[in-house]
């Protein structure tokens, strides 16, 4: 088969690891850099341009849109889709998966659970906060990754300057319960086809409470709990994606679902459970195409 990796860093872990298991499979494995597509609709009919190459000789995708490109990458997803191209993300999962507000409430109308949550605005703020006690907050930009844009504000007070500092800045955010007993933790789980292929446990580094390996936590091997699983599973039927990570929160009412990730790193899950997650994903793509 012809598989493309949709991605601009040929030489990244997980791409290279993409590369790997698909030409042990024989497979025809490239990578194209998603911002030298141009989409079009010629005749009434779909047509994608490579630089000046017409694309016709593809059988699968698998997207790596970074988040700064969400709009095009998608759209570029939904063009190969509309030409019959088998992509291991639908479009309308990244779009809904990059926005943590639209994918809480698509989780909720799934009864997964998941920390109490409100989508901030500066209207209504103080009533809003009024909401979670005098306890201490987390503020998540929407569209932040890797840890970045997410705010833990201890008091009342720092919670309502930060809403009123990224209200005047036009950035939109959430306002979330704080999860103190996960104490800097959270699991992340890698779900391959409706099958949970992967999981591990982060740790965030000492004074941090964000467990993101990109933020210096540490990680190790873990075996998921029936109910994580049973959680990580239903988040992925719930949000159609046929790959994802996901981040689950230990909470003392049990586990709950943080966020959904349509392109998980898989650098420091690989090597931390040695699980070769790629070949799931490429076995994956032919279960599909056959
Ligand atoms: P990002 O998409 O930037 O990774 P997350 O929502 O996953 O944002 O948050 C980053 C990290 O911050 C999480 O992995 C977790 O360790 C910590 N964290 C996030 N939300 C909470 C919360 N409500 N309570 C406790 N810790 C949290």
């Amino acid at each position: 088969m012809n598989i493309a990796i949709l991605s601009r860093g040929e030489f990244l872990y997980s791409t290279q690891s993409l590369i790997t298991a698909g030409e042990a499979r024989n497979h025809e494995m490239e990578v194209l850099d998603p911002t030298l597509f141009t989409s079009g609709i010629e005749n009434g009919t779909p047509v994608l341009y490579y630089g000046s190459e017409l694309v016709d000789d593809l059988n699968a995708i698998i997207p790596r849109i970074g988040a700064t490109n969400t709009f095009f990458g998608s759209a570029l997803v939904r063009q190969f889709e509309a030409m019959g191209v088998f992509s291991i993300v639908a479009s309308e999962s990244i779009l809904q998966s990059r926005n943590k507000w639209t994918s809480f409430q698509i989780l909720a109308s799934a009864n997964i659970p998941m920390p109490k949550t409100f989508l901030g605005s500066a209207f209504q703020a103080e009533e809003t906060l009024q909401r979670f006690g005098n306890n201490p907050v987390i503020i998540k930009v929407l569209e932040g990754t890797h840890g970045a844009g997410v705010i833990l504000a201890e008091t009342y007070q720092s919670a309502l300057s930060t809403i009123e500092t990224l209200s005047a800045s036009e950035v939109r955010f959430v306002i979330q319960e704080y999860i103190a007993e996960s104490k800097g933790c959270d699991v992340r789980a890698i779900v391959v086809d409706g099958v949970v292929v992967a999981a591990m446990k982060r740790q965030s580094k000492k004074g941090d409470f964000r467990s993101n390996l990109h933020r210096g936590g540490s990680s190790e091997l873990i075996q998921l709990t029936p109910e994580e699983n049973k959680i990580a599973l239903k988040t992925a039927k719930t949000l159609r994606m046929g790959v994802c990570g996901i981040d689950i929160l230990q909470s003392k009412q049990g586990p709950m679902v943080l966020e959904v990730n349509s392109t998980p790193g898989l650098e420091g899950i690989e090597t931390t459970t040695g699980v070769d997650i790629s070949k799931h994903i490429i076995r994956y793509i032919e279960r599909n195409k056959q």
